[in-house]
C-alpha cells in the first residue's frame, strides 16, 4: 500500500464502500447540510451536534446562572488543561503535557522562544543562531518566527528551506531550531516527524512541529518521534468550532527550561496570590498566559468526544482510502484537462488533503461551491480538497470529483471571477 492505489470508478462501488466503512455512522454525529459535499474540513472542521447542547450549557447555565461561580463549579479555570488531557492521546503525548489555550500563533511564539532561551544557555550559543523553516510554511508560523527574532535582536536568523529534500544539507552546528509544518498546507506533504528530529538532535538542534494539518488527521506519535514542542489548531480536523483556542505540547522533560516572555497571572505558581513578581508554575500550565475565552473553549470537548468513539489509525486508513479515490478519479475523469496533482502519491508523504494545480483554480473552485462542493483555493494556483474520515463518505468524493469533471468539460467556470476577501 506505497502509492495510490487503484479502487473503483463506479458510484456504485463508493455506496459499497460506504456500507463497509466502520466510521460511517460517525457523521450522523455532525451537523452537516444536506445539499453540501463539505470538503474543508481541514480549513474549519463541521458542527458536531452535540456542541449546541454544550453551548446552550455554558450560556444558559454557567454564565446565565451561576456567573463567577463557574470558574469553580462548572470546572473553567482547569479547562485548558483538562481538554488538553483529552487531546493528548491523539498526538502520542502524556498527561499533563498539553494545554489549549491561546492561538497557534501565539503558541508558537511562546514555544520559538522558549526553545531560543534553552538553546542561549548552551555552550555554543555564540554560533548556534538558526531557525530553520520552509518558505512554503503557513505564512503565521515563518512571520512568528521574524517577529521574534527581529524584536530580540541577538544575532538569530531565518533559513527558509525550498523543498524537504533541502533540510540534511540545511541543519548543522549554527541551527538552533527546526520549526516545521508536519502535513504542509499547501500541498498535503507529510513530514516523517521521527527522522527529521532525529536529525536536527544530531546537529544539537531543537524541533517544533506544527500540527494544525495533522492532529486528528494522522497518526502522530509525539513521545516516538522524540520532538521537541509542538503546537496546533483545534477549529480543523479537530472540529473545535471557528477560531477555537489552540493548543500547545510542552514534554515533561522540557517543562522545567521552557520560559517564554508571555508570562501572563495564569502561568503563575500561585496566580490568586496576586504576588508582585512573576513565578512561573512547575507544570504545562507555566504555557498559558491569561483568561481564557471559556465559551469558545468549551465547544472543543464536544469534537474531541467524537475521537474517543474510534482510534487515529482507523481515521488514517480511511483518509488514505478517500485520498487515494479522489486523486484516483480526478486522474481518470479530468485526464483530458491540464489539472496537474501537487500532493505526494506515497502514503507515507501525504496527509489528509489533496491538490490540484490549474491556471483557473479559483474561478473553478468557485464554481465548485455554488454547486455545493465546497473546497477553497489557495496560492499559485491550487484547488484544495479536505477529506476529513469522520464524516466525508466514499459517494462524497465520487461526487465532488464528477461536478469536477462536468465543471472542466463544459468550462462552466468564469475565469475573470473577482476574489473574495477570504479564499
Ligand atoms: C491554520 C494554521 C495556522 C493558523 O494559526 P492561527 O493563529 O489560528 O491563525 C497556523 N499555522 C499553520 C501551519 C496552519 O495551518
Amino acid at each position: 500500500m506505497n502509492n495510490t492505489e487503484q479502487i473503483s470508478t463506479l458510484r456504485t462501488d463508493c455506496l459499497a464502500l460506504d456500507q463497509q466503512d466502520p466510521l460511517a455512522a460517525l457523521r450522523q454525529q455532525f451537523q452537516l447540510p444536506s445539499n453540501m459535499i463539505y470538503l474543508d474540513g481541514n480549513s474549519l472542521g463541521a458542527q458536531p451536534k452535540a456542541a449546541l447542547n454544550r453551548a446552550t450549557q455554558v450560556i444558559q447555565e454557567e454564565w446565565g446562572m451561576d456567573l463567577i461561580k463557574s470558574w469553580n463549579k462548572a470546572g473553567w479555570f482547569d479547562l485548558p488543561s483538562r481538554l488538553g488531557n483529552l487531546l493528548a492521546p491523539l498526538i502520542g503525548a502524556k498527561a499533563e503535557e498539553v494545554v489549549i489555550t491561546d492561538t497557534t500563533s501565539i503558541n508558537l511564539f511562546k514555544a520559538i522562544a522558549a526553545a531560543l532561551h534553552i538553546q542561549s544557555e548552551a555552550s555554543d550559543a555564540t554560533v548556534r543562531k538558526v531557525i530553520i523553516t520552509e518558505r512554503s510554511n503557513f505564512p503565521t508560523d515563518i512571520y512568528m518566527a521574524e517577529g521574534l527574532t527581529r524584536w530580540l535582536d541577538r544575532g538569530y536568523r531565518l533559513h527558509l528551506i525550498d523543498s524537504p529534500e533541502e533540510l540534511t544539507s540545511a541543519i548543522n552546528h549554527e541551527t538552533a531550531l527546526v520549526m516545521l509544518t508536519h502535513v504542509n498546507y499547501r500541498t498535503g506533504y507529510l513530514y516523517d516527524m521521527a527522522s527529521v528530529t532525529h536529525l536536527a538532535h544530531q546537529h544539537g538542534a531543537l524541533c517544533l512541529w506544527d500540527l494544525a494539518h495533522s492532529a486528528g488527521a494522522v497518526e502522530i506519535d509525539l513521545h516516538s518521534a522524540n520532538a521537541d514542542f509542538a503546537v496546533g489548531c483545534c477549529y480543523k480536523y479537530l472540529n473545535g468550532g471557528p477560531g477555537a483556542p489552540a493548543f500547545i505540547w510542552v514534554p515533561q522533560r522540557h517543562q522545567a527550561a521552557f520560559q517564554h516572555p508571555l508570562t501572563g497571572w495564569w502561568g503563575h505558581a500561585a496566580p490568586f496570590a496576586m504576588q508582585p513578581t512573576f513565578d512561573a508554575t512547575p507544570g504545562i500550565r507555566r504555557a498559558l498566559c491569561g483568561t481564557q475565552p471559556i465559551v469558545s473553549l468549551a465547544m472543543i470537548e464536544s469534537g474531541l468526544d467524537i475521537f474517543k468513539q474510534t482510534t487515529m489509525a482507523a481515521i488514517r486508513q480511511k483518509s488514505l482510502a478517500l485520498t487515494d479515490l479522489f486523486i484516483q478519479l480526478v486522474e481518470t475523469r479530468c485526464a483530458s484537462h491540464p489539472v496537474t496533482l501537487v500532493t505526494p502519491r506515497q502514503h507515507q508523504q501525504r496527509g489528509s488533503h489533496v491538490s490540484f494545480q490549474h491556471e483557473h483554480a479559483y474561478a473553478i473552485i468557485q464554481a465548485l461551491i455554488e454547486r455545493g462542493v465546497v473546497g477553497d483555493y489557495r496560492e499559485p494556483g491550487i484547488m484544495r480538497f479536505g477529506f476529513t474520515p469522520l464524516y466525508t463518505s466514499f459517494t462524497d468524493v465520487w461526487d465532488a470529483a464528477e461536478h469536477l469533471r462536468d465543471i472542466l468539460d463544459r468550462q462552466d467556470y468564469r475565469a475573470d471571477i473577482r476574489r473574495n476577501a477570504v479564499t
